[in-house]
């Protein structure tokens, strides 16, 4: 499967996605995955990067669209693959499917998570992340035992930089600028299923494996 996940920040994507390609046995690919994990190595590239994250604004095309190329350029991505956080903009979703026609591929189908602003706000300002294993914590909803430590693997929680309320705000009304015009680009293909993000997290996964016509319990 050929999969696109679209939602606003906070929607869920990144911990459905997680649950997602466990079940499906596809590669997930998370754009902002990979910045974050550039900006951290101080490569070229995270350095380019960084800026754009910490103000809660795109990466430019050129750059997110090369990384996108190389990647589903790679073996592993033969079998399907996960898109979480890509396309985020038309243009992006152009340059998509220009790269799957070369690559003889297509999309089987955007799974939209979608949640109202009031609780993305609340999700993502209480959101921490374990910065070892990556686990996601929430202080409100999922609190790890330990306050400030990861209950997994022990590792320190941190709170992302761009998950600070101004930037949040501002991540949101990029998306309802440039993000939300796909969600009508691939209803019109005929591509589009949604899924309610609103709901707890193992009730988003069965809706999203329905939209797919897998059955899970
Ligand atoms: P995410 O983890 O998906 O919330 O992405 C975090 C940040 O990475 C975003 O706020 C952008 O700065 C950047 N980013 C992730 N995906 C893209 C994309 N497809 N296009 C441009 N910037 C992106």
């Amino acid at each position: 499967m050929q999969l696109v996940l679209l939602g606003p920040p906070g929607a869920g994507k990144g911990t459905q996605a997680d649950a997602l390609v466990k079940k499906l046995f596809i590669p997930h690919i998370s754009t902002g995955e990979i910045f974050r994990a550039a900006i951290s190595m101080g490569t070229a590239m995270g350095k380019e990067a960084k800026s754009y994250l910490d103000e809660g604004k795109l990466v430019p095309d050129e750059i997110t669209v090369g990384i996108i190329k190389d990647r589903l350029s790679q073996a592993d991505c033969r079998a399907g693959f996960l898109l979480d956080g890509f396309p985020r903009t038309l243009q992006q979703a152009k340059a998509l499917d220009v790269l799957l026609k070369e690559l003889e591929l297509q999309l089987t189908k955007t799974l939209n998570i979608e949640a109202p602003p009031d609780l993305l706000i609340v999700r993502l300002t209480g959101r921490r992340m374990c910065s070892k294993c990556g686990a996601i914590y929430h202080l409100l909803y999922n609190a790890p035992q330990n306050e400030g430590f990861c209950d997994v693997c022990g590792g320190s929680l941190y709170q992302r930089s761009d998950d600070s309320e101004e930037t949040v705000r501002r991540r949101l009304d990029v998306y309802k600028e440039q993000t939300e015009p796909l969600i009508e680009y691939y209803f019109a293909q005929g591509l589009l299923a949604r899924v309610n993000g609103a709901l707890p997290m193992n009730e988003v996964l069965l809706a999203l494996g329905q939209a797919l016509g897998q059955k899970w319990n």
